[in-house]
């Protein structure tokens, strides 16, 4: 037994896995979790999709009910938010005055939503999605023939997208650039996104941006660019997160497009550690630091720096990887390139199952998938381990990926 305390402020996906996991490397001090929603720590994904789409029997889940964190000895601080973190005396204070001590801090606080600066913005009707809160409410609206519109074609507007089109409402997506998703993939598997949203009957609105929203009280209707009107009975904004780094700024901490972290999860404060949306973090695979936005990132860097912060001493060192499920389409990305110009195909880009690849000194860059899960899952063992492999290989088929990947 030890009387030290490892405290872990977030209590997301990410911090939720870091208690589990410190317990599970042995750790036997105290673990206080101190969180600023008001659940037990829970995955995000549902949120856009199942749980939006209401299908019978599926119920909001946390990762462990409140029994588990008595068993486990976790003291759960929840619906608190800690508002000042003093890495010299070692201790993090509440928004009520009281203070918390520790030996190590574990900072997963996350992103939050980045708001829609425009006229209008605060009208009512106006929803934003990132909590089980901002789920559930958006689901209670969407009866069948309400009028949406999604501001922002990234993943979260279009699986919004997908969920109320599968409910039965009538959906617009207004999106800025000239295709979908432009930060994570690239024009082809973009395009076979449109083409799936528009056979779907969602009206897809690129290079169009919002200029105000109008209404009384209640948001009426969107005014985009050029004066062109949507009726909407709710609005729904996906327009990107910001990491969440108030806290470890206010403390002093190198913050740069998120709280800059080592391959080893620490900051730049002694036994202050990071892991999330909320970290800038050297990725040893790519060889540069990287800002992740994935279930992934939240889930496995959580557990390597609980496990780090319990004395191990690998590195948290994965190709990065992420998907969405929009209807019964599942797309896949591993890697990450600022352009997917060059791209090799693997299947026909027209088709609604295919994989694009961005190769670079004749490894992969940068892999996506639609509807090929379990290809994906040997790419990414090939880029785990930087497999040496030409376009020719990749795009014929008769090449098994299984047998690539042994290669
Ligand atoms: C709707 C939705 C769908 C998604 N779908 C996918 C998907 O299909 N595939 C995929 O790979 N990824 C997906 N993601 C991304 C993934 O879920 C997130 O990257 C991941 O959940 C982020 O980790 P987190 O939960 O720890 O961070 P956050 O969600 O940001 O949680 C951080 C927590 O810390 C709390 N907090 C912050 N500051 C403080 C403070 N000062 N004091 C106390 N508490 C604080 C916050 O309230 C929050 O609860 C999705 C995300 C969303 C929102």
């Amino acid at each position: 037994m030890t009387d030290e305390t490892f405290l872990v402020v977030g209590a997301g996906h990410a911090g939720g896995r870091a208690v589990e996991a410190l317990r599970m490397s042995g750790f036997e001090g105290n673990i206080p979790l101190i969180g600023s929603e008001r659940h037990l720590p829970y995955e995000r994904p549902p949120l856009s999709k199942e749980l939006l789409q209401q299908k019978p029997g599926v119920e909001f889940q946390p990762i462990h009910d409140a029994a588990y964190y008595d068993d486990q000895n976790i003291e759960l601080h929840l619906g608190v938010t800690v508002t000042e973190l003093d890495t010299d005396r070692r201790l993090v204070q509440f928004a009520d005055g009281d203070t918390v001590g520790y030996n190590k801090l574990l900072l997963t606080t996350g992103a939050q939503v980045r708001p829609l600066l425009v006229p209008g913005a605060e009208l009512g009707g106006i929803y934003y999605l990132r909590t089980l809160h901002d789920s559930q409410a958006i689901g209670a609206r969407l009866e069948p023939g309400a009028k949406v519109v999604v501001i922002g074609g990234g993943f979260i507007g279009l699986e919004v997208a997908a969920s109320a089109r599968m409910r039965g409402c009538e959906v617009t997506v207004i999106e800025m650039a000239d295709r979908l998703m432009n930060r994570a993939i690239g024009p082809a598997m973009a395009n076979a996104f449109l083409s799936i949203h528009r056979e779907h009957g969602v009206d897809v609105r690129l290079d169009t941006g919002v200029d105000r929203l109008e209404g009384t009280r209640k948001v009426e209707r969107v005014v985009a660019s050029g004066e062109t009107t949507y009726e909407a009975d709710l609005v729904v904004v996906g327009i990107g997160v910001s990491p969440e780094t108030a806290l470890a700024e206010s403390a002093g901490l190198t913050v740069d497009n998120g709280i800059m972290v080592d391959q080893f999860c620490q900051t730049s404060a002694p036994d202050v550690f990071a892991a999330d949306d909320a970290t800038n973090h050297f990725n040893p695979i790519l060889g540069r630091h990287v800002r992740l936005e994935s279930w992934q990132n939240a889930q496995n860097q959580a557990i390597a720096a609980a496990g780090i912060m319990c004395g191990k001493t690998d590195p948290y060192a994965e190709v990065p990887w992420f998907w969405s499920d929009q209807y019964d389409a599942n797309l896949q990305t591993a890697g990450i390139v600022d352009s997917w110009q060059g791209s090799v195909f693997r299947g026909d880009p027209d088709s609604h199952s295919f994989m694009a690849f961005v190769l670079a000194d004749d490894e992969i860059a940068a892999a996506a998938a639609f509807n090929r899960p379990r290809d994906m899952r040997f790419v990414r063992r090939m880029m785990g381990v930087g497999r040496k492999i030409s376009a020719d290989e990749l795009t014929d088929e008769s090449n098994a990926l299984k047998d690539l990947a042994k290669g």
